[in-house]
């Protein structure tokens, strides 16, 4: 392209590359445009997913998508429940979350990812960690060899009155 700018170079050449001057800056601009749309809507969704994240984090017990969406909505009014679930699907492939299905038949959410056992409430549906049930260094294999089966993670689950369903049972 050098060679352009020699002195055997005709008008029209001139011409021609003053014309590619003034397009590339046009070019530069939409770019810039898209990116930073595309930027904005990926800060949006890590936001989103950070906060529907820290609310499973941050509940008592193991909260349902609907739960969920009406505490992720005091903070991002905006949101639909539709973006909740898109959010809590991405969480789960990823890892960062487990689903438990309770006694309502909904699926609810836990971020303890350490081996833990769940007690689950028959009457409110309420799910309760019940931690030291489960041996923490299980030897799988051992397993592999009795029934030929991979296993990949151990569910153990009670079922009964919590507490408070307890009380309210003998009064
Ligand atoms: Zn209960
Ligand atoms: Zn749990």
């Amino acid at each position: 392209m050098a060679t352009l700018l020699g002195p055997q170079q005709e008008a029209g050449e001139k011409c021609e590359l003053a014309l590619v001057v003034i397009q590339i800056p046009k070019i530069i601009l939409v770019d810039v445009g898209v990116c930073m749309i595309m930027k904005t809507q990926r800060s949006r969704e890590t936001k989103q997913r950070r906060i529907v994240y820290d609310t499973i984090l941050n509940a008592d017990l193991h909260p349902t998508a609907d739960w969920i969406f009406q505490e992720v909505r005091t903070e991002l009014p905006q949101i639909s429940l539709a973006t909740v679930y898109r959010n809590l699907s991405v969480l789960r492939e990823n890892g960062k979350i487990h689903e438990v299905v309770g006694a309502d038949r909904k699926a609810h959410y836990d971020g303890n990812l350490d081996p833990h056992a769940h007690f689950i409430c028959t009457r409110c549906s309420d799910i309760w960690d019940v931690n030291d049930v489960i041996e923490k260094d299980v030897d799988w294999r051992a397993l592999k060899d009795l029934v030929g089966c991979e296993v990949h993670e151990c569910n153990l689950e009670f079922r009964g009155l919590c507490p408070p369903c307890r009380r309210n049972a003998n009064v």
